[in-house]
């Protein structure tokens, strides 16, 4: 809009200047370059949520349409559901015979791979069993009995799976496993986007994948990025935290995105691999922040069912394993917020009936 103006005042100054030839000319070369690039973000439904991406000044039809090319892309390969999808062949097919994918599955799934190994089994890709036995996401939820966990939990376990990176096939050893890449996926898809942005020297960007948020270059102003993070409680109201950063992704795994309630007891989205059931636990809510949207988007969902002190200890390992820094926020049942030890980035607490816990390890 405001880039509309601009030429509007420029076209009028310049058409007393110079003939008419020349500024029909001129006129058609603005409305050329104003009808390509956009200031306003473009959004769609894609990954199950609302993608929202905003290239700012940079905003581009051309490039947009590539962004969102690319992400109906990811979708179609990961959506469990989409016939002839990787990820529906795998799961209906990788018991039976190794079943080789793209290029985009087998690198998750070696990703993830390593992520099950260094969080010791809280980040589980092959949780899909679970996922369907609770149905959370569906209008039929269902809350899981003990006898039901007992005969799924076995299926259920990373180490069942057996990937050849020669022809990138996966092999199930277990009758019954699947995958299910929604707790990183979202992650793989905002750096893909990011790649994009690379590609077309873009200079700044806000990257809005259903929570999963990436902040780009940088500000016009120069300035840090302020990014909030939502109030578990009351995820639609004003942001509880707001932390003030640079280039960098933002991602939160939290009880009050996906669940559902029976009575008083609310059933959420983000299993123990381990028992079978939602996380329960200290935490509300857990935010990771890094350069790495689908390590951000690994370890935040890992952290959730990890807890906090686990987490902590873990953190300078995985930063010295990815060679980045890795920061945490986690929110809690009590009403505190702790962040990561060196945590380097302003940070401020915007409401008061929540406090600070600093934590000296
Ligand atoms: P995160 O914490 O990042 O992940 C939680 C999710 O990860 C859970 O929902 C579960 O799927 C999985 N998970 C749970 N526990 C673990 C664990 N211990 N280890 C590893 N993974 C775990 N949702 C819809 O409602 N409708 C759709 O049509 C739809 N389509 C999708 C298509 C694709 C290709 C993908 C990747 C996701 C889709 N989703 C859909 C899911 C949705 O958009 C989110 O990806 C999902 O709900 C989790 O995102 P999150 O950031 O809230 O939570
Ligand atoms: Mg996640």
């Amino acid at each position: 809009m405001h880039l509309f103006l601009f030429f509007h005042k420029c076209i009028i100054c310049f058409i007393v200047k110079i003939n008419l030839k020349h500024s029909l000319l001129f006129i058609i070369f603005c409305l050329y370059i104003t009808s390509c690039s956009q200031e306003k973000p473009r959004y769609e439904q894609i990954l199950g949520t609302i993608c929202t991406v905003n290239l700012f000044e940079d905003g581009r039809d051309k490039i947009y349409d590539e962004i969102f090319v690319r992400l109906r892309e990811i979708e179609r390969e990961f959506s469990i559901d989409k016939k002839n999808s990787d990820m529906y062949r795998v799961n209906s097919r990788a018991y039976v015979e190794p079943v080789t994918v793209g290029q985009d599955v087998f690198s998750l799934m070696e990703t993830s791979l390593l992520l099950s190994d260094i969080t010791e089994g809280a980040f589980d890709v092959s949780v899909e069993p679970l996922v369907y036995l609770w149905n959370i996401n569906s209008a039929s939820p269902h809350v899981a009995s003990q006898e039901e966990l007992d005969e799924i939990l076995p299926l259920v376990n990373y180490k069942n799976i057996v990937t050849n990176p020669g022809n990138r096939s996966i092999h199930f050893l277990k009758e019954g496993m699947g995958l299910d890449f929604g707790a990183i996926a979202k992650g793989f898809a905002a750096d893909e986007v990011v790649k994009i942005c690379e590609k077309h020297e873009v200079r700044r960007a806000i990257i809005d994948l259903g929570g999963n948020v990436y902040v780009y270059g940088q500000k016009a102003n120069k300035k840090d990025w302020n990014v909030g993070i939502k109030n578990p409680e009351y995820p639609d109201s004003a942001p509880l935290v707001r932390v003030t950063l640079p280039q960098n992704s933002i991602v939160t795994s939290g009880v009050y995105e996906r669940f559902f309630s029976v009575g008083q007891e609310k059933y959420h989205h983000i299993f123990s691999p381990f028992t079978g059931r939602p996380v329960d636990n200290e935490l509300l809510s857990v935010t990771v922040i890094c350069e790495n949207s689908m390590l951000a988007d690994g370890l935040s969902t890992a952290f959730f069912v990890l807890g906090e002190k686990k987490s902590r200890e873990l953190i300078p390992k995985f930063s010295s394993i990815f060679n980045m820094q890795i920061s945490a926020v986690f929110i809690k049942k009590n009403h505190e917020i702790s962040f990561s030890r060196l945590f380097p980035y302003v940070r401020s607490i915007l409401y008061d009936d929540w406090r600070v816990k600093e934590v000296y390890e």
